[in-house]
């Protein structure tokens, strides 16, 4: 299935000049939604996965459907001060100055082989940030997915020696 009709491009939103993809077409679209599930649910089988952990908002959208489908668990990575219980954080610089992502201290056992989501990598900050978080917690990054890759902004180079799933490419 071409997945590529089920993302809009956005002109210049949130600012002049982006071109933002839009995912929520695929996700509005139940047979679409579904196939790039299972897409990521196949993948996360062949790697043994124990959890699943995608960055808000997003990431939980592409990683609570495979976790259920799994039948594994769903650790949330989100901004400071989101999170209720004791946290480690990743600071990671971003266009304009620098941001903060955060996990629950106890949301990744030691040895747990794990499956980072996101609905789309671009500059890699993100991803990286939440692998920092991932392997603080002794979790191993077993895998990586996401639905939409922007290979020209080579978000690719900050995950060089990971397993990286892509669904929809744009060169
Ligand atoms: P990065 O950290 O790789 O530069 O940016 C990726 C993060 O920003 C992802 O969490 C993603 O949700 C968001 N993002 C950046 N650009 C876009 C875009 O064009 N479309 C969507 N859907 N998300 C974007």
């Amino acid at each position: 299935m071409d997945l590529k009709p089920y993302i809009k491009i956005v002109p210049d939103w949130p600012k002049p000049g982006i071109k933002f993809k839009d995912i929520t077409p695929l996700m509005d679209n139940g047979e679409a939604f579904r196939y790039a599930t299972d897409q990521i649910v196949e993948y996360a089988k062949e790697r043994k996965i124990d959890l699943i952990v995608g960055p808000e908002a997003r990431g939980f959208i592409v990683g609570c459907p495979v976790a259920y489908a799994l039948g594994v668990g769903f650790a949330p990575v989100r901004k400071e001060g989101k999170l209720p219980r004791e946290t480690v954080k990743v600071t990671y610089g971003k266009e304009y100055g620098d941001d903060v992502l955060t996990i629950h201290k106890d949301a990744v056992k030691p040895g747990q082989r794990v499956l980072i989501t996101d609905d789309l990598l671009a500059t890699g900050g993100t991803i990286e940030a939440t692998i920092k978080l991932v392997e603080q917690l002794g979790g191993v990054v077993a895998g990586i997915a996401f639905l939409v890759e922007l290979s020209y902004l080579d978000g690719r180079s900050k995950l060089d020696g990971y397993d990286v799933l892509t669904l929809i490419p744009y060169e």
